[in-house]
């Protein structure tokens, strides 16, 4: 029986790790500083403060500075704005990241909006996302979690140039960045979001797979084929009895069914998750060393 390949995000994440912490190093050693990144949390959603917890964890490990700002829920959209100004004025700041979701009494857009390009880490600025779009416009940043997949892919030495790639989900942070990402790889591109008619004959044609939607087991061993690299980005909550805390994660894809048919596949958790990280302080080691022009 034919097992796919395991794609482990957590040793590739973990690689990249060191190599940033190195670059990091050399920086400090040679123009004696080293890159900052800020994070604004608001409101206290439990998820949301673990992440931003294991985000600083993540910068310290690598020595990368980190500044923290917590609003409580009900702050108004202009005390995030403020602090958005401060640290876009701040030269020991080279990355400002707004933990989303924001409270619905805030205008996503405006606050997005107000993170000037040069730190716009998340790479959600529209200007970064427009310049991703376009042939020979090069974004500042590109959003982590779809850069994580690529550079998944090409660490494990997935062709992309020229193959079928399908994306499964649409979002602003991972779906449609993704589908961009591929594109500009050369790849031939289709988006499958809720409204798809045969999602399954879609993503059956697919040589790459990035499946992002939020759904546990929705992309079932039937809809890929055979050889295909699959990168599961979705993180879901199942109840598991057996657990101690009562759940566990899996992605969108029936693992088990789709490692007995994919030439290689990302595990859930291990594999795309522990990726964004890496890619979040990847991308604060480069502005940092394109505000120093350090090479
Ligand atoms: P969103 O809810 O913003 O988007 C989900 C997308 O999936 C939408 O485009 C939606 O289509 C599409 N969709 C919903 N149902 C179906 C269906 N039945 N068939 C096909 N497409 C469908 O989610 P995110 O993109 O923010 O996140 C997706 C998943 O990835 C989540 O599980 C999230 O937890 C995880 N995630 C993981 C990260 C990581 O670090 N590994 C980072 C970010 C997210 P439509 O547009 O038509 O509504």
């Amino acid at each position: 029986e034919d097992s796919a390949k395991v794609i482990d995000g957590k040793s590739v994440a973990k690689e990249i790790r060191e190599e940033i912490a190195a670059e990091i190093l050399r920086m400090k050693e040679s123009i004696g500083v080293v890159p900052g990144l800020a994070v604004i949390l608001v409101g206290d959603r439990k998820d949301s403060a673990t992440y931003v917890r294991n985000k600083k964890k993540s910068c310290e490990a690598v020595g990368i500075n980190s500044y923290e700002v917590r609003l409580p829920e009900d702050s108004s959209e202009q005390e995030v704005l403020k602090y958005i100004s401060g640290f876009n004025n701040d030269t020991s700041v080279h990355g400002i990241l707004v933990q989303l979701p924001l409270p619905s009494h805030m205008n996503e857009q405006n606050v997005l909006n107000a993170v000037c390009i040069e730190k716009d880490v998340d790479g959600f600025h529209p200007l970064n996302i427009g310049r991703l779009t376009m042939r020979d416009r090069e974004p500042l940043f590109v959003p982590c979690t779809p850069k994580g997949c690529i550079e998944l892919l090409h660490r494990y030495g997935v062709d992309i140039k020229g193959k079928m790639a399908v994306v499964v989900g649409r979002s602003n942070i991972v779906g449609m960045p993704a589908a961009l990402l591929l594109q500009r790889e050369d790849a031939t591109v289709s988006v499958v979001h809720s409204r798809t008619k045969n999602p399954e004959e879609i993503t059956r044609e697919a040589d790459n797979i990035i499946s992002a939607v939020g759904q546990p087991n929705m992309v079932r061993g039937s809809r890929i084929k055979h050889g295909s690299v699959v990168i599961d980005v979705g993180i879901n909550p199942v109840e598991d009895a057996n657990s101690p805390r009562g759940y566990r994660l899996v992605g969108d894809v029936c693992y088990e069914e789709a490692s007995k048919i994919a030439s290689a596949i990302t595990p859930v958790p291990g594999g795309v998750g522990p990726m964004t990280i890496a890619m979040l302080l990847s991308n604060t080691l480069i502005s940092a060393k394109r505000v120093y022009n350090f090479k």
